[in-house]
């Protein structure tokens, strides 16, 4: 078994997140919960313990810097360390840039950019220090690609990308021994699709979705994966997508 590590995660109240925070309990790691649902987080955390892990858990919107720095400090003060930070946190309202869903575009950039943002400014302090961690964001196929319906959403996830190639060029630059990690999933079966607002949209990406959506499952073992190399070489990117997907 894998040396037992303090993980971050936003948005682990449901999907990706929430896989994750229950794979990397059962190999004894310490789990810290960040999302704004409370009680999901409260049964995740129950889950975990019942099953012998341990976890805490903290209601975070992650579109508030303060909220985000108080996560980090709870797994401090719980836990005394930061090994892995997991931006999770990301929703999707896809729709076309002539329907000027704003409220849609402003959700997509506050919580995708933002809020992927806060998560490295609250952990990174604690890992310079400790001169070790790993900050893991989530991405999209969509931060490789652009299609119709996709633009404001791949231009979160193309920021997300950028972003964290910087903070990979400047950790390694700065000899901090923190790693950088992108994951981009494809389709994944998960609740994404229910911030999606366009009725039409919605209905389109569902069947979509019903055809190729591979298990959430899958995403969780490559974040696992990814934080179980050797300290000295780092997954900088992952592209994990359902076989039959071609875009
Ligand atoms: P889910 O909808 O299941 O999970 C999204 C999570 O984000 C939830 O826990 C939600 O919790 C949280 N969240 C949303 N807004 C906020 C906020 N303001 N503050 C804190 N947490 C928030 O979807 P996924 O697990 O699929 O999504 C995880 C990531 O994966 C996202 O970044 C998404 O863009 C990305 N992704 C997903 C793909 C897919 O096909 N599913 C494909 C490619 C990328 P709560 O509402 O309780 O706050």
């Amino acid at each position: 078994m894998a040396e037992s590590k303090v993980v971050v995660i936003t948005g682990a109240s449901s999907g990706m997140g929430e896989a994750t925070a229950k794979l990397l309990a059962k190999d004894g790691n310490k789990i810290v919960l960040g999302a704004r649902r409370e009680n999901r987080l409260q049964d995740i955390a129950t889950e975990i313990e019942r099953l012998g892990g341990q976890a805490v858990y903290a209601a975070t919107d992650v579109t508030n810097d303060d909220e985000v720095e108080a996560l980090a400090k709870l797994a401090i003060d719980r836990f005394g360390r930061i090994d892995v930070w997991i931006n999770s946190a990301g929703i999707m309202p896809q729709s076309l840039l002539a329907q000027k869903k704003v409220k849609d575009w402003d959700m997509m950039i506050n919580i995708n950019i933002k809020g992927t943002l806060y998560g490295i400014g609250a952990a990174l302090p604690y890992m310079m220090k400790q001169k070790s961690g790993q900050i893991i964001n989530i991405a999209s196929v969509a931060g490789h690609i652009v299609g119709p319906l996709s633009s404001v959403y791949s231009g979160t996830k193309y920021a997300v990308r950028a972003i964290s190639e910087g903070l990979r060029q400047e950790m390694a630059q700065a000899q901090s021994n923190v790693r950088v990690t992108l994951i981009s999933p494809g389709a994944v079966n998960t609740e994404l699709l229910s911030s999606i607002t366009d009725e039409k949209v919605k209905a389109g990406t569902e069947e979509f979705y019903k055809n190729f959506s591979i298990p959430v499952d899958w995403v969780a073992q490559t974040i696992k994966q990814s934080i179980e190399l050797p300290a000295d070489a780092t997954w900088n990117e992952v592209i994990i997508r359902p076989t039959a997907q071609q875009m």
